[in-house]
This record gives C-alpha cells, sequence and structure tokens, in this order.
C-alpha cells in the first residue's frame, strides 16, 4: 500500500520568510545505525516542511523549498544494513532524496527543536525493520548456565545523536562510556558464573526507558550505567557513584546532574511505557524498592573503595539522584560518574586505553566485593 504522510509546520513557515532566499537550508546530515533502527538526522532552519513518500523497496524524502550546503552534500551519502543506496534529485521546488532499502520497513518522522548541544532544528527519520518486533523480544532463552549466572547489565551512557558532555579537548562522553563499557564487559563475560550484556553496542542513542526495558527483559541482577561528569569549571575531579532517590537528588549538584542526564530522553521519541506495564511498575516497585536501595548502596560503597584505588573521588559516598536509567524496579543500580571530562587532566586519563581499562577494572572489583 502506498502511504503519503505530510507534516508541515506551518506556523513556523512564517518564521523562514526573513531568511533572504526563502530557502530552507539543511545544514548537515547524520546517519545513526542500531540492531533496532537507523536515525537519520537533518539541520535545518526552522519551519522545514517535508513529505516521506513510502513505497516498496525505497521511500522518497521531498523538502520543499531547500538548499543542501556544498560542504554537507556529500554526508547524504551514507549505506548501512538498511540503506543501500542513496540518490539526489533537484527540482523546481527544492530536494528529493530517494532512499533504496533493504528491507521491509516503516518510518517515523519528527522535528526537533534546538537545545544546548544542536543550534539547528532538526527533522528526524527514524527507520525500523518491519521485522523489529520479532527481534526486541528476541531474548536469550534462559539456559541452565545462564539460569545460574549473575547476569550484569552494563550500559554506556549517551550515544548517537546525544554525544553526553563534550571536554576541552573536543572528547565526547558517549565514546568513553562505550569503551570502559566494552572493557568491562570483557572483565564480566570471562568470570565464571557471570554474563554482561551491553544496552547499546556502537554509536546510537537507546531511550532511557528502553534502557530500563532491557535490563528487566534479561533478567539483569545488577545495572550499571556508566557516565563522564562536566562541570563549568575546569578545577573540578574525581569519580562519584549514584543510587537512585524517590524524591529526586539530595543535593543541588545531583539535581543539575539529574536534569542534564534525563534531558537526553529528547533525543529519542516517545518513551511512554503502556499503561498496563506501568502498573506492574508500581506493583514491583512497591515490593522491592527498599531492598533494591540497600543493594544499591552496598553496590555504590564497594564501587567507590575500587575507584579510591586508583584516583580521586569527588564524593566519598554514593550520591543520591533521580535519574531515570537508574529507575530499574527489583534490580540493583548505579550510576558511576567516572571522572570529569571537563577537566583537562581528567579528559586525557579518560581518552587513554589503559586509564579506561583501569577504572573498568574498579568496577569490576567493586562488583566482586559486592557478591562476596
Ligand atoms: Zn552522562
Amino acid at each position: 500500500m502506498r502511504k503519503f504522510i505530510t507534516l508541515a509546520v506551518g506556523l513556523l513557515l512564517l518564521g523562514s520568510s526573513c531568511y533572504a532566499d526563502n530557502k530552507t537550508s539543511l545544514y548537515d546530515f547524520r546517519f545513526w545505525s542500531s540492531p533496532e533502527r537507523t536515525r537519520i538526522v537533518i539541520d535545518t532552519d526552522p519551519g522545514v516542511s517535508f513529505s516521506i513518500k513510502q513505497n516498496k523497496g525505497h521511500f522518497i524524502l521531498s523538502i520543499r523549498q531547500s538548499k543542501i550546503l556544498q560542504d554537507t552534500y556529500k554526508k547524504l551519502f551514507y549505506s548501512d544494513h538498511r540503506i543501500l543506496k542513496t540518490r539526489i534529485k533537484r527540482n523546481k521546488s527544492g530536494y528529493q532524496l530517494t532512499f533504496k532499502m533493504n528491507n521491509s520497513y516503516r518510518i517515523k518522522s519528527y522535528t526537533l527543536l534546538p537545545n544546548i548541544k544542536y543550534k539547528h532544528h532538526r527533522l528526524v527519520v527514524d527507520i525500523y525493520d518491519k521485522a523489529s518486533k520479532a527481534i526486541i523480544s528476541k531474548i536469550e532463552q534462559p539456559t541452565k548456565k545462564n539460569l545460574q549466572s549473575k547476569i550484569i547489565l552494563i550500559d554506556a551512557g549517551h550515544g548517537g545523536e546525544d554525544p553526553g558532555a563534550i571536554g576541552r579537548k573536543r572528547t565526547q562522553e558517549k565514546r568513553i562510556t562505550l569503551s570502559i563499557a566494552k572493557k568491562l564487559a570483557k572483565k564480566i563475560n570471562r568470570t565464571r558464573g557471570m554474563k554482561a550484556i551491553l544496552t547499546r553496542n556502537g554509536d546510537y542513542y537507546v531511550g532511557l526507558t528502553k534502557r530500563i526495558r532491557i535490563a528487566q527483559t534479561n533478567k539483569a541482577t545488577l545495572f550499571i550505567s556508566i557516565h563522564a561528569d562536566s562541570v563549568l569549571s575546569s578545577k573540578a575531579r574525581g569519580a562519584s557513584v549514584y543510587t537512585l532517590s524517590k524524591h529526586g537528588g539530595s543535593t543541588k549538584f545531583a539535581r543539575r546532574l539529574e536534569q542534564t542526564q534525563n534531558t537526553a530522553d529528547q533525543f529519542g521519541v516517545n518513551q511512554h511505557t503502556t499503561s498496563s506495564n506501568k502498573q506492574l511498575d508500581k506493583i514491583l516497585w512497591k515490593l522491592s524498592r527498599k531492598d533494591r536501595d540497600i543493594q544499591s548502596q552496598k553496590l555504590g560503597k564497594n564501587i567507590l573503595s575500587q575507584l579510591k584505588k586508583i584516583g580521586h573521588l569527588h564524593k566519598k559516598k554514593p550520591q543520591k539522584a533521580g535519574f531515570v536509567v537508574l529507575k530499574t524496579p527489583a534490580i540493583p543500580s548505579v550510576l558511576v560518574e567516572t571522572a570529569f571530562i571537563s577537566n583537562p587532566q581528567e579528559e586525557r586519563r579518560l581518552n587513554s586505553s589503559k586509564e579506561q581499562d583501569k577504572i573498568a577494572n574498579a568496577i569490576y572489583q567493586g562488583i566482586l566485593s559486592y557478591y562476596r
């Protein structure tokens, strides 16, 4: 069946008339491939007017009254296991981008407003495999061995369109968190009776509530979210560990951090959970919140005492915050701020593979001592 979806932001169109040639500039193209979807992000002027026409084997994205900057032109020709080829056609009314597709797919599109990290308006097109539902529910069947294992969910903070904090040398938090997460996973997977699962395995964004779902569907026994800290001052240094607080952050600082972490959901689409899920969450929450909080504290303390051996601590005790990623009912969860990416010395350290390994090892030792 042919589908024709037109989305136009009428009000904003008025605003675009102040541009000299009346054309919407397309400033940049970014593509992010994840197991679940391919995300296309286009930086635009406000009031982009576009339509998507879906056909078998390809779709056409038409952007009316648009112009493509020379620098970004070549970025458009991206391919992955979903997008086979991209063609571009210019016509009177703008540009027509044709994406040749590998499989049957479905598309979601929407626009995003500028934020701290992106100064332009953004047009986002998400391409999902038609069969992606099956992939999501394809959870490893619990084998006898798995039943006995402790499943450690390792969450590399940020990813894809969400770079996280950025250091003075332009180090992106999302890259550091992924490499530490992978190093930690390796250590865990080499340990008898333990198994690591990553919430993401590459440079793409995973919604915050999706990260929690991954932990739940895999029956994780621990949830560890890895981040790097950032503040305006370049002097702040050291690691900290956060556990969940029902009432939000315990200090001003924790509250600020919580805001920056949770707004990351702007990078995803709807993070809604169904009402039945919510109900279930409520029950699980009540049943186990107290026990989980005690366990999270214990885990946090164990990790901190290991991190202390390899570097500075920003806070000697686990801090409380209301991060969405820590809201995993029944699963002890901590968020580790490994060091300050905003501190030049620590930025250098975070970039060093050897130091990343030390950090991963400290977290690993913390997990081992938690279970001892
Ligand atoms: Zn972060």
